[in-house]
């Protein structure tokens, strides 16, 4: 976690110097206040919140008259604030009712679903997790291959199908499996074609719902490209209209500096941002935690 951390600040350093070296400036002129604005939403913060940011710290400078090492510590709470430690970032991952928690990953291709499925099993099955894996990513060719070596390096069972197979008939065959093995967690890869609104809800919908013929899914975890800033944000309004997504994993945080795109993802989506992959290897995928969040912004 440390070496997680680490890397985080690493890439996020240029937003939080920025800020800082901002904040302290002798006066903080409406020049100054403006140059804040632009730092943050050159970091993808968004709009909105950016602009309910920077008047609140206004306030605050000027209502309790604060300057350097104060202004820093009000600029790291009210960065808190909006990433709000109160939500529930907890993945639901636990057996119930006699049967394995279900997680389908869903997202636009090449965001980084089969990877982070891979991680996380990895991360499961370090819990002492009993995992089982569903290859229902059939649109990309080599998705099968790509999760079935994953799952041989974490010592799980890949449940596949055909080449070109129905993914909501490979989800229910994984579940089963899950189910005979008395698995802890069947984790389920998607295809994330964006072709059109409603195909896509056609897909999801239908591994969904032949999912639950058999178990409930309790985590529906979206992924989302961080390096995708804007681009990405509109795509993972179409997934969240198309299927009610429950958790957010924000990929290739290691590959830019524009943190703040997980305030804007959370604030748009309304789904708390639960895990953050910082690279490519097993071992980058990290719970994500608000306090820890911006401690490394503005490390
Ligand atoms: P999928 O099409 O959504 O299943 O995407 P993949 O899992 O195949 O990932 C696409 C590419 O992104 C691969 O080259 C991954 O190694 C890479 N990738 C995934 N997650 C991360 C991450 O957190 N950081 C970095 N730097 N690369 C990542």
């Amino acid at each position: 976690l440390v070496r997680l951390r680490a890397k985080l600040a690493r890439s996020q350093s240029s937003l939080g110097k920025g800020l800082l070296a901002l904040l302290s400036r002798d006066k903080l002129d409406e020049e100054a206040w403006e140059d804040i604005e632009t730092t943050l939403i050159t970091a993808d913060v968004g709009v909105t919140p950016t602009q309910e940011l920077v008047e609140r710290l206004r306030t605050r400078v000027r209502v309790e008259g604060v300057s350097g090492e104060q202004a820093r510590a009000i600029l790291r709470e009210e960065l808190i604030t909006l990433v709000d430690p109160t939500l529930d970032r907890s993945l639901k991952v636990d057996r119930k009712d006699g049967k394995p928690a279900v997680v389908m990953v869903v997202g636009v291709n090449g965001t980084g679903k089969t990877t982070t499925v891979g991680k996380l099993a990895r991360v499961l099955v370090a819990e002492d997790k009993h995992v089982v894996l569903g290859a229902a990513d059939t649109f990309r060719a080599a998705a099968a291959d790509q999760l079935q070596t994953w799952g041989e390096r974490v010592g799980v069972r890949t449940v596949r199908g055909p080449e070109g197979g129905d993914p909501a008939s490979i989800a229910f065959d994984a579940v089963k499996q899950g189910i005979d093995e008395s698995a802890d967690v069947v984790l389920v890869d998607t295809a994330g074609r964006l072709h059109t609104k409603i195909g896509l809800m056609d897909e999801l919908g239908k591994v969904k719902r032949v999912i639950e013929k058999t178990a409930e899914v309790d985590e529906v975890l979206l992924v989302i490209d961080a390096t995708t800033g804007q681009n990405g944000l509109t795509q993972a309004r179409v997934f969240a209209e198309v299927i009610n997504v429950t958790g957010l994993v924000l990929t290739k945080l290691d590959g830019t500096a524009k943190g703040g795109i997980v305030i804007a993802v959370q604030r748009e989506l309304g789904v708390p941002v639960k895990l953050v992959g910082l690279g490519e290897g097993a071992d980058d995928l990290a719970p994500f935690e608000a306090e820890q969040f911006v401690d490394a912004l503005l490390d």
